[in-house]
């Protein structure tokens, strides 16, 4: 008898984000198409949240595995110091112009994290960089003008798992054992109509105390799928800006198209002067990671002295199957756009029949994403619900995984309108049933 596939899983391998004692058995996945996961059964289930956020094109596109598998023959990868090659320099130019801002230069990473790692480095460096080039007696630059040692960021905010990315992200349980080892920013809310003025007279007194700010913006997706004012948001980054703080857009989920236009900072007057991609740049194909920055960052490296240049890579670095996908996916997002704004419509047509359901809080959509909290008011239901859901969702054919007590529908572009009805259908039915029968 064969060893099945959950049981060899179970012997070598360590999961992400799993307690691995009690844990259900992984279901054994072997092939996708469009919005459809299946399993070695041959049950399919709607990939109802983009398999993490990552997939706009569903699954097994084969566009994209074709470009993937033409590349593959001419060249898989190359070191990216000294050489240099058609898709990474391609992928640039036809990415730069899409984007929010004035940016010109990319670097590549490998995943969201990264990404956001090399943001706070640049953000960082840039401003020792401007220190009086002379060596001070350690042979360390000087330090930095006006003493910008400091990073802001927001509170429920989420930008990765490394350290330098978990230092910026809110504390949480994920957080706690590497407290004492993570850097300090100062942390403060997201701006809102309440709280701006509070907010900018901050900036006023301690602005130039900051490098840089980063910001998931309008929407903080891992810490709750929580949306903000885009009007407050743009006012902040101006006055931020005005005090020379770097603004970092971390747009790793936000980018392509998740929340109705290309990238979210298309809501905003006030631009980025760096820009952390992943996710959906590959159209959740491979991993890849982007980091982009205006000019004038850029050439605050530029020197004839060594350390002021940006000491960072990775062994993957441009890796050319990663930029190709990433090419294949901006083809396809022409066509992806009608799926954004059919799955925007629907979402804002169900958004409005929520409010009648009683445990339902905070219903809200953005572009392609709805969510809502499930409350009867009791901290161990709100405790039960996600696996609940994803055990009942799992039954009904759709995956889901709630973020809490968040539940959320993040669908890829290509969803048909049957599907969108089958997780709607879904959420009705929980909403109706958990009501009635509270979860224990
Ligand atoms: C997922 C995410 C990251 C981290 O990306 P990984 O590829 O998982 O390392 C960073 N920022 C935001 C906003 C994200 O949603």
């Amino acid at each position: 008898m064969t060893t099945s596939l959950t049981q060899r899983d179970r012997q070598v391998i360590w999961h992400p984000y799993t307690q691995h004692k009690g844990f259900l058995p992984p279901i054994p996945v072997v092939k996708g198409k469009g919005s459809l996961l299946f399993d070695d059964e041959g049950n399919a289930y709607i990939d109802a949240i983009s398999s993490w956020w990552v997939n706009i094109h569903g699954h097994a596109h084969p566009y994209i595995a074709e470009k993937l598998y033409q590349q593959a023959l001419r060249l898989e990868h190359v070191i990216f110091t000294g050489f240099t090659h058609e898709p990474a320099v391609a992928l640039a130019e036809r990415l730069l112009p899409l984007l929010p801002g004035d940016f010109s230069r990319v670097f590549y990473s490998d995943n969201g994290s990264t990404a956001v790692e090399v943001a706070i480095k640049m953000a960082i460096q840039y401003w020792s960089n401007q220190a009086d080039t002379g060596p001070s007696a350690s042979g360390a630059l000087r330090a930095r003008p006006g003493g910008r040692n400091k990073v802001l960021a927001f509170h429920h905010s989420y930008h990765g798992d490394t350290f330098g990315a978990m230092s910026v992200s809110e504390r949480s349980v994920f957080t706690d054992a590497f407290r004492e080892y993570l850097f300090e920013p100062v942390f403060i809310d997201t701006p809102s109509l309440e709280n701006l003025d509070e907010l900018l007279s901050f900036l006023r007194l301690r602005g130039k105390e900051f490098a840089g700010i980063i910001y998931e913006p309008l929407l903080q997706g891992a810490g709750g799928m929580r949306m903000y004012d885009a009007a407050s948001l743009d006012r902040f980054l101006s006055a931020a800006a005005g005090q020379g703080i770097l603004c970092i857009a971390d747009e790793v989920l936000t980018g392509f198209g998740r929340t109705g236009k290309l990238f979210a900072g298309e809501y905003l007057q006030h631009k980025a002067d760096i820009i952390c991609l992943s996710k959906g740049l590959t159209g959740g194909t491979m991993a890849l990671g982007v980091t982009a920055t205006t000019e004038r960052i850029f050439e605050a490296f530029l020197s004839d002295d060594k350390r002021k240049t940006l000491f960072h890579g990775h062994s993957f670095t441009a890796n050319p199957l990663a930029c190709t996908a990433a090419l294949a996916s901006l083809d396809l997002l022409e066509e992806g756009r009608r799926g954004i704004s059919y799955i925007s419509g629907r979402h804002a047509r169900f958004l409005e029949t929520l409010p009648s359901y009683p445990i339902v809080r905070n219903a809200r959509a953005l572009g392609t994403i709805l969510a809502f909290e499930i409350n009867t008011g009791r901290d161990e239901y709100i405790n039960a619900i996600a696996p609940v859901i994803t055990r009942d969702a799992l039954a009904a054919g759709i995956y889901l995984r709630p973020l809490g007590s968040t539940v959320y529908f993040m669908p890829p572009y290509c969803i048909t309108e049957k599907e969108m009805d089958q997780v709607y259908d879904f959420l009705v039915h929980c909403l109706v049933q958990y009501a009635e029968q509270p979860v224990t």
